[in-house]
């Protein structure tokens, strides 16, 4: 690894998003610096052990939106080739009620389809409706939610599409993306077990089940879900230490807080 005395680019934060461009930008040939105010890098993607030789991820566990994303595509193969194995299941998800009736949720489409009719009688095809619904305008949403708000691709995103919808289709859709999750569940499904399986999930993407958006958040898990389950890393993150590709021009710096006014030269 080279220690650059003057990096090109200083990062603050070890976070996924801050190695991700890191690890890209060292690629390019910047010089990039990492500074981390904890001990330990990585952000919300840490592992600890919880007892001698188990080890768990506290904080972010499911990997389903890094595999899907164009990061992944560019560094997936540097991960791998560093030891990094993501393993998942087909049947990502369910739920078990306390009178022991019981959902499962798979990879497979038909069997989530006839397990939710099993459930009652039409929840299954209302579950397809709304996950092609979903996948239909899928470039938008997931473009809308990882991009920048404020930025030209933005504005170009949702300028084009605004030219393939009409402003008016633009706005149904953008508008049926604020559904809260219990005004989704309680008026798409009629078995409270089917309902039983989306209503946590809402809770994971930090909103609650009366907040906007968190209906539209059940259906990019569902849809997510289903497309590549919730792979997580082998072995957790520990070992892998997260930092920059230090074959590239990274360093890591192990820094306290990075604030306004202080220079932190490596
Ligand atoms: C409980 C929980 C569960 C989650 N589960 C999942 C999941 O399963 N799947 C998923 O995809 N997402 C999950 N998420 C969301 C995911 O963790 C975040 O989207 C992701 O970690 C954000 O990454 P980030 O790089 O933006 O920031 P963070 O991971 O928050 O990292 C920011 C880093 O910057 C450092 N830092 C900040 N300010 C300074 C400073 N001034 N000086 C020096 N260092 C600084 C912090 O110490 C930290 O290490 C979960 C989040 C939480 C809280």
């Amino acid at each position: 690894m080279t220690a650059p005395t003057s990096p090109d680019v200083a990062i603050i934060g070890s976070g996924i998003n801050a190695l991700t461009a890191a690890a890209l930008l060292a690629r390019s040939g910047k010089r990039v610096a990492v500074f981390e105010r904890e001990a330990v890098a990585g952000g919300c993607m840490r592992s600890e052990e919880l007892a001698e030789g188990v080890t768990y991820d506290p904080l972010a566990t499911t990997f389903v939106l890094w595999v899907t994303g164009g990061a992944h595509g560019a560094l997936g193969a540097d991960l791998a080739r560093h030891g990094v194995e993501f393993c998942a299941t087909d049947t990502p998800t369910g739920v078990l009620l306390p009178d022991g009736r019981a959902l499962t949720y798979t990879t497979d489409r038909a069997a989530n389809v006839a397990a939710f009719d099993a459930a009652h009688d039409g929840d299954g095809a209302q579950l397809a409706r709304d996950l092609d619904a979903f996948g239909a305008d899928a470039g938008l949403l997931f473009g809308l939610m990882g991009g920048d708000p404020w930025s030209k691709q933005t504005a170009k995103l949702l300028a084009k599409e605004a030219w393939k919808r009409k402003p008016r289709g633009l706005a149904t859709v953008m508008g049926g993306a604020l559904q809260p999750m219990r005004s989704w569940l309680e008026s798409a499904f009629e078995s409270d077990l089917s309902r039983a399986l989306w209503a946590p999930w809402c809770l994971h993407a930090g909103l609650g089940p009366e907040a906007a958006f968190s209906g539209q958040m059940g259906k990019v898990i569902g849809f997510a879900l289903e497309a590549a389950s919730a792979p997580v890393v082998k072995g957790g993150r520990l070992q892998h230490g997260a930092r920059p590709d230090c074959h590239h021009r990274g360093t890591w710096r192990q820094r306290p807080h990075v604030g306004r006014g202080r220079r932190d030269h490596p």
